[in-house]
């Protein structure tokens, strides 16, 4: 049998995988990464994805800082958020309030794993895409056993699996699951009317429809939807009408650039974020609503905050390191996933007397207050 030794495996070569070996590999770390489903990524960078990410300034700059941002071309830059309430309420702010040039910026996932990918091509990293059979841990180390025989002996073992993650469940970390009623239909458009950089958003009461700006008068829109088949079903023209109504014909009529998809929706919370020589990051450690599109920068401050704890060297796996690495990232993960879902329900409960007026009033009084809107602008930001 083969028996290979590194600092660090990471399980999973997804959008927080790839940048958290990416990150521990220029750090000087031995790291292995391991991903049977890893795409071509020569075909990533052809046709458009309608999957996109909103990602803050912050993490921007945590991915400028690995040589890992796509080129700028296919990317959008919200400077403006405007969004309706189901009965008149509006909220708008910019990223001007605080004297910052974008609030997020619109990149489609294949562009964002592509650049993640060429440069991890550069570096001296271990790649297995082969399937793992079994995990074990002992006080020292994990060993990961691949179905070609390979057995990866590491200081700590990363699982950046996914939601669906198998190192969870192999660790017996338990997950509280919550489904929420919607699945989130994503699609790109090409729009008669300029965007002017403005990410609009609607709570429509019984779904939250979002348009994002992408280069060249195009939108991207993920629509949280409880009937995500009747969209899914419409042909090209009638969905065009349909997403162009629900937004009030804000930018005149859509043209559809790719057909349209859906993922489900779940509230994920695991019961810890590290366990012996294990650390859980991206949607294996938790997923949120898309609404406040902060799933992925969630993922990527996971691996930006494992990267700078693990910088001072000595043994990766270290119990009171890991213990820092899960109370350093609870809270911003709790609060996120609380905030999220205190949202979602505000804005989908139809059975409460008087709580449409109530939220919409929310809306339009924040509205006026230019301090509350600098903090929400802040807060979009990420500092
Ligand atoms: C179909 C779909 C569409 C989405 N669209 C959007 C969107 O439009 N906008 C948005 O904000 N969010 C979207 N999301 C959510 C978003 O993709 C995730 O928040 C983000 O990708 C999380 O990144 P990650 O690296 O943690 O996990 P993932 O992107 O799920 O990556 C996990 C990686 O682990 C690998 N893997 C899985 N199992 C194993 C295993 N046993 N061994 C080794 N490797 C394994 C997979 O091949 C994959 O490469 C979507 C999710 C799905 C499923």
């Amino acid at each position: 049998m083969r028996q290979d030794f590194y600092d660090v495996v990471v399980v999973g070569g997804g959008l927080v995988g790839a940048c958290t070996a990416l990150g521990l590999q220029q750090q000087g770390r031995r790291v292995a990464l391991v991903d049977p489903g890893l795409p071509d990524f020569a075909a990533l960078e052809q046709g458009w994805d309608a999957r996109i990410y909103a990602i803050s300034p912050g993490n921007r700059r945590f991915l400028e800082s690995l040589g890992a941002w796509p080129d700028d071309s296919r990317i959008g830059v919200v400077e403006c958020m405007d969004v309706h309430g189901d009965r008149g309420g509006r909220l708008g702010f910019a990223a001007s309030d605080v004297g910052a040039p974008a609030l997020a910026y619109i990149v489609e996932n294949r562009w964002l794993l592509a650049a993640l990918w060429r440069r991890l091509r550069e570096q001296p990293l271990a790649v297995f895409e082969t399937p793992a059979l079994a995990l074990r841990r002992d006080a020292r180390e994990a060993r990961l056993s691949l179905e070609d025989g390979t057995e990866l002996h590491s200081q700590l073992l990363v699982g950046a699996d996914g939601a669906s993650s198998w190192v969870r469940t192999q660790a017996a970390i338990g997950v509280n699951v919550k489904p929420y009623a919607q699945s989130a239909v994503v699609a790109n458009f090409s729009c008669e009317r300029g965007h002017d950089n403005t990410a609009r958003q609607w709570f429509l009461g019984d779904g939250i429809l979002a348009w994002l700006p992408m280069p060249g008068n195009c939108i991207s829109i993920v629509w949280s939807s409880p009937s995500p088949g009747d969209l899914l079903a419409l042909d090209g023209e009638a969905l065009c009408e349909r997403v162009a109504a629900a937004g009030g014909a804000a930018l005149g009529r859509l043209h559809l650039l790719a057909p349209a998809s859906a993922f489900p929706l779940r509230l994920l919370r695991p019961d810890a974020l590290v366990s012996g020589r294990l650390a859980l990051a991206g949607d294996a450690g938790h997923t949120v609503h898309p609404l406040a599109g902060q799933g992925v920068n969630l993922g990527f401050q996971d691996a930006a905050t494992l990267t700078a704890l693990l910088a001072a060297g000595g043994d990766a796996g270290d119990w009171m390191r890991l213990r820092r690495y899960e109370r350093s990232r609870r809270e911003a993960i709790v609060t996120m996933q609380t905030a999220c879902d205190g949202l979602y329900t505000l804005f989908n409960r139809q059975d409460l007397p008087g709580l449409a007026w109530l939220r919409n009033a929310g809306l339009s009084l924040t509205d006026r207050l230019p301090g509350l809107k600098r903090q929400f602008a802040r807060h979009a930001i990420g500092y």
